[in-house]
């Protein structure tokens, strides 16, 4: 295939939807997508409503926003309201509710926040700025990460020293190895993450096929690179020979991207990380290490936070683990919704919540 009407091609996708009717057989399958674009194509293309009723897909926590917990929010706000710090930001972070305010509301009582869309332009604000911090909120999986770290290693070159950056990176493996292991989710393969996997590539994905006996097929964005990846998984759970599958071999390599790889790592290091509604998983974030500690802003910013609290009602934390479904929620489309959205699922462009309201899925 060459061009985008090729992967949008309806009579190809009903083909594979018949053949994956046919291999099912009527077995019950259940497979994940870990990553946002994924959840979002899903929903999109309507692939959920023409799967058979036995093949179960499931959004995990592939929403970068989304599994950031409030603390970090609340941190960020409380950095937003000091006089001599600019927050700058993706745009997705601006709207997503801490414990008792949002960015958004921080800039419309004067804080000084600044949407950027790369972190370079991050760098160009604190240049510019010398008079004041300029914190970046670093939050994001391997994908944003070395653009994170590249920006770090600029700054420490230039000798930038107002230029902080609040990380909560997390990395996916550890957080599927978590999620596999939970029996209550049920998971027979995964649509491993595309993004993700152009920076890590395909092999460290090997220890859930074999330790845990799942499939996994890294899978394109396009409607049809996601029926043919579904075809793929359900063969390797019918046959029972789970392996990791490159399905995106346009884009993802084995190796992944060894440059991005080596700058990540460079500045970056793992350390245990808390995900929403997840909890504490070992080894599943980056942290910045000692020799950039200068650019750390956990260590270089003492901020009072306000009272960390969660959204009793939201139940964000067990769509993101694939437990509950966004229609589950009693709030979802009556007080929760895009333009007034009570958890972090409803605000971010990838939020499954976002999607199942945006395109009425169920
Ligand atoms: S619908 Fe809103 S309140 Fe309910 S889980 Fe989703 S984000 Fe949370």
């Amino acid at each position: 295939m060459k061009y985008l009407s090729e992967f949008r091609d309806i009579k190809a996708i009903q083909k594979y939807i018949e053949r994956i009717k046919i291999i099912l057989n009527g077995q019950k399958i259940s497979l994940m997508e870990v990553c946002g674009t994924h959840t979002m194509a899903i929903s999109r293309y309507g692939i959920r409503s023409i799967v058979p009723e036995n093949l179960r897909l499931i959004s995990g926590p592939g929403c970068p926003v989304c599994v950031t917990p409030n603390y970090y929010i609340d941190r960020a706000v409380a950095l937003a309201k000091e006089e001599d710090i600019i927050v700058a930001t993706f745009g997705d972070m601006l709207r997503v509710p801490g414990s008792l305010s949002s960015l958004e509301l921080v800039k419309i009582k004067g804080g000084d926040v600044r949407i950027v869309y790369s972190t370079m332009d991050a760098l160009k604000i604190a240049e510019n700025n010398p008079s004041k911090n300029v914190v970046f909120l670093g939050i994001g999986f391997e994908t944003t990460a070395p653009t994170i770290a590249a920006s770090i290693k600029e700054a420490k070159n230039k000798n930038i020293k107002n230029y902080f950056v609040l990380c909560a990176h997390k990395v996916m493996p550890p957080a599927m190895k978590a999620l596999v292991a939970n029996e209550k989710i049920g998971i027979d393969g995964f649509i491993c993450p595309g993004h993700v996997s152009t920076i890590i590539g395909s092999n460290p994905y090997k220890f859930i096929p074999e330790s845990y006996n799942k499939a996994c097929v890294i899978a394109g964005f396009e409607p049809v690179d996601i029926v043919i990846s579904i075809e793929m998984l359900i063969k390797q759970v019918i046959k029972g020979k789970p392996e990791v599958e490159i399905q995106y071999k346009r884009v993802v390599k084995p190796d992944g991207n060894t440059f991005a790889l080596k700058t990540m790592y460079e500045v970056f290091e793992p350390c245990d990380s808390e995900w929403r509604g997840i909890g504490v998983i070992e080894g599943s974030g980056l942290k910045i290490k000692k020799d950039y500690s200068d650019f750390d802003a956990e260590e270089n910013f003492e901020v009072e936070v306000e009272t960390v609290r969660e959204n009793k009602e939201c139940i964000c934390g067990l769509v993101l683990q694939g437990l509950k479904y966004p229609y589950e929620c009693k709030l979802f489309r009556k007080l929760c919704t895009p333009e007034n959205p009570v958890g972090a699922c409803m605000v971010s462009s990838e939020g499954t919540c976002a999607a199942y309201f945006k395109y009425s899925d169920m």
